[in-house]
């Protein structure tokens, strides 16, 4: 049977999403299903790893359904997930011995400040890349081991096994046969070098974790095992952390080459080919991805908040009733009228790094709109992106072409006109804004020659519209310098 189609798994934080792809990136049939999240304690965040499992494989059953395909035409699957998601199962029966511990839990952040006291930072950011950061999965994993009963003595004897959100997909996909992982979603563990590209023994040390947990790191395109529950064998072919797959998604594949995704945080990535550069202004250096047994790397930036102040003008304030509204409103009024909304909600994340930074609304005056607000608010949205981009031009030391986006917010023109703008550099949007997925897919159609090469996919990716910088610089860098005066005024609230 001709094999016409790929199957992407995007298993996201809050929902688990499958999505058929035809030749040149065409989408035939999406099925989406949220699941739980628990909150146990303020500041945990934790998820079934079952369920996680369940709603990946009624969804992408569904899609196989909806897309009204043979299983046998599907050329190969491949998954994309949220990243640094901790799952500790038995070997044996293939049970997770807790929760998962997901990415935006905190408990370990007290365990963070001990190692940065103890003077492990630049260590660990020239192994891996991070900044100490409870996001990532090594303090996860210790956790577990610290705090479910018998589970280090079982470690130690090799009883358990652990994985980031695809290795555990891997695993119960191929029924236990396969314990892999690539190497995007090493790169997020905290206890992978990202020079040699191998766990990094020092660092299992310094965690205590035993080496038989860890699951072997692969190229992310490439074969990882077959699986049987589709109703044909079918090869699991890519696979790659959530926002290198959008990298992959949006052809960013020479060096220099950015995208943003404005979810509801934002998250910039460049390439920098086969460079790691370590940051001296905050971002964190990741692989890309691996592919033809070369990885490319990649500087990484994000903002805590981003669709989510749009959230909070509509759940919060109830200034909006959708989101899609914003970009009329903005419209309505000729400019901010000296308004700028600092959405520091968390505090701020590059190149601030102020964990005690706290939201504003400046420059009020009496003439002042909720139009306005509502425009100053999109325009936070850009100017904290353009933090990124400027803080990655410095880190890397040339000068950004252009940037690519995608994301729910994506869709605002107002908003994409104004990044313009304010960078100063053609913004580009794609046709196809699932860009996290159509990148799995592709990383996938690579491995088993469904496409021959990046520049056949190249080929395939396509613009929708291009937004280009319409002010002059004078005016530019008047804004840019009363956003940097408004963000001075939140720093450090606390
Ligand atoms: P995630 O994958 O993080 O859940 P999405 O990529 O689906 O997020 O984007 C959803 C976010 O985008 C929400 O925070 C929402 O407020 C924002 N959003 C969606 N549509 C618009 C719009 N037209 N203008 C501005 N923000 C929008």
């Amino acid at each position: 049977m001709i094999k016409k189609y790929l199957l992407a798994l995007d298993q996201g934080t809050t929902s688990s999403r499958a999505i058929i792809f035809a030749r040149g990136g065409k989408i035939v049939a999406s099925v989406q299903r949220e699941f739980k999240q628990y909150y146990p304690h303020k500041g945990w965040v934790e998820h079934d790893a079952d369920e996680i499992f369940d709603t990946q494989l009624l969804v992408a059953k569904e899609a196989i359904k909806k897309a009204e395909i043979d299983p046998n035409e599907i050329a190969a699957i491949g998954i994309t997930n949220q990243r640094e998601t901790s799952i500790v199962w038995d070997k044996a029966t293939g049970k997770p011995i807790c929760p998962a511990i997901v990415w935006q839990c905190r408990r370990t952040a007290e365990y963070c400040d001990e190692l940065k006291a103890e003077g492990l930072t630049d260590k660990i950011r020239m192994k891996t890349g991070l900044v100490i950061d409870a996001y990532f999965s090594a303090t996860k994993i210790r956790w577990i081991l610290d705090n479910v009963s018998g589970a280090r003595e079982r470690a130690e004897r090799g009883e358990l096994l652990f994985g980031t959100v695809d290795a555990w997909l891997i695993w119960k996909l191929t029924d236990g046969r396969v314990h892999a992982t690539d190497v995007s979603n090493a790169a997020r563990t905290m206890l992978f070098n990202i020079n040699t590209l191998q766990w990094d023994e020092e660092l299992l040390k310094i965690f205590g974790i035993p080496s038989s947990m860890l699951p072997t790191v692969l190229p992310s395109s490439g074969i990882f095992g077959q699986t049987d529950m589709f109703g044909a064998s079918v090869p699991i072919a890519g696979v790659a952390g959530d926002q290198q797959a959008a990298l992959f998604g949006q052809c960013c594949f020479s060096h220099g080459d950015v995208k943003n995704t404005y979810g509801t945080g934002g998250f910039m990535l460049m390439n920098t080919k086969d460079k790691p550069i370590f940051s001296e202004n905050g971002l964190v250096t990741t692989v890309a991805w691996s592919l033809d047994g070369k990885a490319d790397y990649a500087l990484e930036g994000s903002t805590f908040v981003c669709g989510a102040a749009i959230q909070w003008l509509r759940d919060g304030l109830g200034l909006i009733k959708t989101a899609a509204e914003t970009e009329a409103m903005a419209l309505e009024v000729p400019d901010n009228g000296g308004v700028y909304v600092v959405p520091a909600f968390v505090g701020l994340g590059a190149p601030y790094w102020d964990a005690y930074a706290r939201g504003a609304i400046l420059g009020i005056t009496r003439g002042i709109t909720k139009n306005h607000i509502v425009r100053a608010t999109l325009e936070s949205m850009a100017y904290q992106t353009a933090d990124l981009l400027f803080t990655m031009q410095k880190d890397c030391g040339a000068k950004i072409s252009s940037l690519k986006v995608d994301g729910g917010a994506s869709s605002n023109n107002f908003l994409l006109d104004f990044q313009a703008d304010i960078l100063d550099m053609p913004t580009i949007r794609p046709t196809c804004i699932e860009t996290t997925a159509l990148g799995a897919a592709n990383l996938a159609a690579l491995a088993v020659g469904f496409y021959s090469s990046l520049d056949e996919i190249s080929s395939s990716w396509a613009k929708d519209r291009v937004f280009l910088p319409s002010i002059d610089a004078d005016r530019r860098s008047r804004r840019i310098e009363m956003w940097h005066k408004a963000v001075g005024r939140t720093l450090n609230w606390l």
